[in-house]
Formats: structure tokens, sequence, C-alpha cells
């Protein structure tokens, strides 16, 4: 059976203080083999002592991105390496806020998720139309393209996570509806058997979009949701928890 992943994404936030945040979390969650998987995706300088304070619990955590190469010339860029060594356990790569700010192609993207394929981290790749792809109604286009181009070849069903983030709703406040969130999984877990077979109903696919303590029961429902990538909600433990409870 798979099991619900909920991650949260803390982008540029968080300063060393915030840990207590992470401590809270990690005291609330005791390790299972079972119920869902609880992860933390966050900046790079918070990897390692977040991960020291995760530690016992079943909190994971996770980094934001990751460079291609292992390691080398590239100043200010974070290898997959790097982040397992600090301990993480994941990466989010192919976040629309790269995509859009770093220029991070579905090819560079697949480097990543290789990257961190090799490093022995789970990378999560996220897809996402804008909100002009949708009024053209070049969803599932924009979708299956993405998704051809971002999961590498060495990728298997088990070894990845999708994550399907359209990209108005991150940060908006404005959330897919019910219906808008079945077709997209729906698809995506069409294209996953087609390129992995029945192997591919185990992939996880998770939901990304100004999801919240309000709305998560109603998103985790919808079929082919195998749990929730969270920004804002994220930040604050007592939110993170509610959703993790509802999943
Ligand atoms: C995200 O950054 O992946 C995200 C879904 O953000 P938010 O929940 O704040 O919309």
């Amino acid at each position: 059976m798979t099991r619900t992943l909920i991650a949260g994404n803390w982008k540029m936030n968080g300063l060393v203080g915030s840990l207590t945040e992470i401590e809270r979390v990690a005291a609330a969650v005791a390790p299972s083999q079972t119920g869902p998987e609880i992860l933390l995706c966050l900046p790079a300088t918070l990897i390692h002592p977040a991960a020291a304070k995760a530690e016992g619990s079943a909190l994971k955590i996770g980094g934001e991105t990751c460079h291609p190469k292992e390691k080398g010339a590239h100043t200010g860029d974070i290898s997959a390496e790097m982040l397992k060594d600090a301990g993480a356990t994941y990466v989010i790569v192919g976040h629309s806020e790269r995509r859009a700010d770093h220029g991070e192609t579905d090819a560079v993207v697949a480097s990543q998720a290789s990257a961190a394929l090799r490093a022995g981290i789970t990378p999560i790749i996220c897809v996402g139309e804008t909100l002009a792809q949708r009024d053209a109604g070049d969803v599932l286009n924009v979708i299956s393209e993405q998704i051809a181009g971002s999961i590498p070849s060495e990728g298997a069903a088990d070894t990845i996570v999708v994550a399907y983030e359209p990209v108005w709703a991150i940060g908006t406040g404005r959330v897919a509806n019910s219906e808008q969130i079945a077709e997209v999984h729906g698809f995506i877990r069409e294209l996953l058997t087609k390129q992995f077979g029945e192997a591919g109903r185990g992939t996880r696919i998770l939901y990304g979009g100004s999801m919240n303590p309000g709305n998560a029961e109603e998103i985790l429902g919808v079929a082919e949701v195998n749990g929730g990538l969270i920004g804002g909600a994220s930040l604050k433990a007592d939110d993170f928890l509610a959703i993790y409870r509802l999943a």
C-alpha cells in the first residue's frame, strides 16, 4: 500500500531560532513503519541542526534543490551528496519558484533528480501549470511534457515522488478544486503507469498549493492524491502537525 507523505517546504524562511518549531514537530511524531510519513524540506543552513533535532523521531529532513554535479567549481551551489551528508533523505527538484527564478528547465530538473538518486536520496519532482496555461486549456499538455522531461531515465517507480503544484495555487490562498486535482492526478498516474508499468501505481503523487489545516482533509481524500507538499502552513508546528494528523 502507498504510504502517504506529508512534506513541508520552508522555502527561504527560517533562522536558527526557528529550530524550536522543528523540535516541536519531532517531539510529536514517534517513529513508525506505518501511517503517513512526515518530512520538512529546509533551507540548506538548517538541514544539519534540524536532522540532529529530528533524530529518534519519525520526522525526516530534506533539501529544497540540488546541483546536478557531485562537487566542483559551482560557487553557492549545494550537491545532493552534501544534502545527504547533512542528514537529508529527500530533496525537492523543479519547484516552480526555482524554474522561474533560476531558469531551471525540465532537462536541468531531470539531472538534479538523477543527482539525488546517485546520492541515495529521494527526489520530489515538481510539475504544474501557470494560470495562463490553464486558461489556454493547455494543462495536460504542459504536465505531460514536464513529466516526460523531468523524470530521469534511471528513476524507478519507488525511488521518486511526483508533486503536482499548479503555479497559480502556490502561496496565493487559491486552491485547485477537487475536480481539477483529480483530473491532473489521474492523468499523472496514467503517465506513470505507461512509463513504469504496474509499479507506477505505487509512485506517490503529492498535491501542493495553499494546503492548510482547513482544506487538507478534502484534498487528501481526492483520488490519486498520496500526500501534500505544503509551503506556508508548514512553517508553524501546530499547522503542519494538524495537516499530518488529517492524513
Ligand atoms: C510550495 O511552496 O510548494 C507550496 C505549495 O506553497 P504554499 O503551500 O504556501 O502554497
